[in-house]
């Protein structure tokens, strides 16, 4: 029996490719071997390589003026790689919403890439997206889409002349996005996307071209994974097989919109829950910031806090504790969770509100 996992990642995968790379674990396709245990280098997994790339463009609808890298080492490697191959020894600026940028912004500056703050929200514990308007002229302009442990979400992109670097780890592959004011997506996929291990980035060919020209090792190079497809090393064969099953489930669903709509589906019946409960729950984020993707909130009164999670256990669902730095309870309603789930914790949420209150 597997309970409801809402935890914030890793996290819940599809049954369906879990199932599947079960059935495929031990005797990969009647091939007689795992898919662990053959060369990165060989047909059978290069097929699994370059078709998890085909997809994962073509899910984003990303044209060929992006490079589509896989990388290990997680999103927080990248916090350090961007300003290595992209920082053109200018201004780089930051719009501050979480522990994620703040930890960004730490890297670029060890890198001694200066670094502007064009707007932060953390006076308000980072509870909110601010408004803020990014330079024209800088090299590049950083923001985090998703604010995984206060529950925060940009609803749009700033538009910005300056090349826009997103870290969409925690909301990759979880609508469409425009293309044409992004220089650089990238996360770690082990929050909506698959499992620990593997990081994936679309890059703007004349951001790969800022790299070519730079004195940067070798496995922090942007034009080094591209010129070697992300196979310069051996990469995470298995986490690449896995972001490979997602994508096909993704693809199954119907692709991103309907995914998206989904999400807004079951984020709606949440937020609705918490705000109909008379002051029992409280929202973390400012109501029109919401994350669709990490529905952070309190119990008025702490002392239910380790009850709630506690009969929240008892009832199948897991992963429903915040964050260490927030405290309270945050459900990540990833792709995978259907709104049945969601349902599931929504009428346990009622009950317990209505009982305890
Ligand atoms: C989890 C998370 C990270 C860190 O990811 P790692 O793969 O563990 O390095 C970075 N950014 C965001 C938004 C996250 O949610």
């Amino acid at each position: 029996m597997r309970v409801i996992n809402f935890s914030a990642g890793p996290s819940n995968l599809p049954d369906e490719v879990l199932k599947e790379a079960q059935e495929n674990l031990f005797d990969y396709h009647q091939k007689g071997f795992s898919i662990m245990e053959v060369s990165h280098r060989g047909k059978i997994f290069e097929e699994v390589h370059f078709e998890a790339m085909k997809l994962a463009k073509q899910l984003y609808e990303v044209n060929d003026d992006y490079e589509i890298l896989f990388f290990q080492g997680g999103a927080s490697l990248q916090f350090a790689m961007i300003p290595m191959n992209l920082s053109l020894g200018g201004i780089s600026e930051f719009a501050n919403t979480g522990v994620w940028t703040k930890k960004a912004i730490k890297e670029a500056q060890i890198l001694k890439v200066n670094t502007q703050i064009v707007a932060s929200s953390e006076d308000s514990g980072f509870d909110h997206i601010p408004n803020f308007k990014f330079s024209d002229d800088v090299d590049y302009a950083y923001i985090c889409s998703n604010n995984t442990i206060y529950g925060t979400q940009y609803n749009n992109y700033p538009i910005t002349k300056s090349p826009l670097i997103v870290d969409a780890s925690s909301d990759f592959f979880s609508k469409k996005l425009d293309f044409s004011n992004i220089a650089m997506l990238f996360g770690g996929v082990q929050k909506n996307a698959g499992i620990s291990g593997l990081a994936c980035a679309f890059i703007r060919k004349d951001m790969i071209e800022r790299s070519k020209s730079k004195n940067i090792p070798s496995m922090l190079k942007y034009s080094v994974y591209v010129e070697n497809d992300s196979m310069f090393n051996t990469p995470a064969t298995f986490a690449i097989y896995m972001f490979n099953l997602e994508m096909k489930w993704l693809l199954n669903q119907g692709g991103l919109d309907k995914i998206n709509e989904q999400n807004i589906q079951k984020a709606k019946f949440l937020y609705e829950i918490i705000d109909q409960s008379e002051g029992f729950y409280q929202g973390y984020a400012k109501k029109e910031d919401r994350s669709l993707m990490n529905v952070s909130f309190n119990i008025a009164d702490k002392n239910l806090e380790s009850k709630f999670l506690q009969e929240a256990e008892e009832n199948g669902m897991i992963g429903l504790k915040g964050h260490k730095i927030l405290g309270g309870i945050r459900a990540s309603i990833y792709n995978s969770i259907d709104l049945k789930k969601v349902q599931i914790l929504g009428e346990f949420m009622k009950d317990f509100a209505k009982k305890n209150a």
